[in-house]
């Protein structure tokens, strides 16, 4: 099994170390060809709004929508990668490239300038013990539609939600050495691998 790295803008090498400490074969995903052997794609953070132009330019955004609609694809957004996910987008800037994979609304830069990076433990749902997400400007998750499961909270809001094949954080799990949020990703993309030998 693959799972690509979107390697456009942003915290590329990262997620690929941390997909291979995972022991997943990790490939670097910067056009449609490249996507169609993979099982899952992980979007990183960096700037959605550049993030999403180029992913347009690239001729990505349809196959990915198309992909992840037919249940053909997993997808994790990180941070950028949230924001690039969601329904509807509250401060972006006119024109928002988006997605719109996940029905969810996500307020950007959502911690304000004295807070814009900062370092917290939280629970992740499936997990006993607390993880440290490390948070870079991100986006909290303002509101989420019936079929959203939210996967993590702070007191200030949603930080990591999940619908069917589709995962997103706020924060960055490729910035510490924790492998278990791309662990719990590489089982989501196992079941992806198990819908396309089903149809095939
Ligand atoms: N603030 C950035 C944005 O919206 C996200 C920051 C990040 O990915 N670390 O696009």
């Amino acid at each position: 099994m693959k799972i690509g790295v979107l390697s456009i803008q942003g915290a590329v090498s990262e997620h690929l170390q941390r997909l291979k400490d995972c022991s997943v074969e990790a490939v670097t995903v910067k056009d449609p060809a490249s996507l169609s052997s993979v099982s899952g794609l992980i979007i990183p953070g960096g700037e959605s709004t550049t993030i999403g132009k180029l992913i347009e330019l690239a001729g990505l955004k349809g196959p990915i929508t198309e992909l992840s609609k037919s249940g053909n694809l997993a997808i994790f957004g990180t941070c950028a990668g949230m924001v690039l996910m969601a329904r509807q987008v509250i401060d972006g800037v006119e024109k928002q490239p988006k997605l719109e994979l996940m029905d969810i609304q996500v307020k950007r830069n959502a911690f304000g300038r004295q807070k814009e990076s900062f370092e917290t433990e939280l629970n992740f749902k499936p997990f006993e013990q607390t993880l440290t997400g490390v948070f870079i400007r991100s986006p909290l998750v303002r509101e989420a539609g019936e079929g959203v499961e939210i996967m993590a909270a702070i007191p200030e809001g949603i930080v990591a939600a999940r619908q069917g094949n589709l995962l997103a954080t706020s924060f960055h799990p490729e910035l510490t050495n924790d492998t278990r949020i791309h662990q719990y990703f590489v089982d989501m993309c196992r079941n992806i691998k198990e819908v396309k030998k089903i149809k095939v």
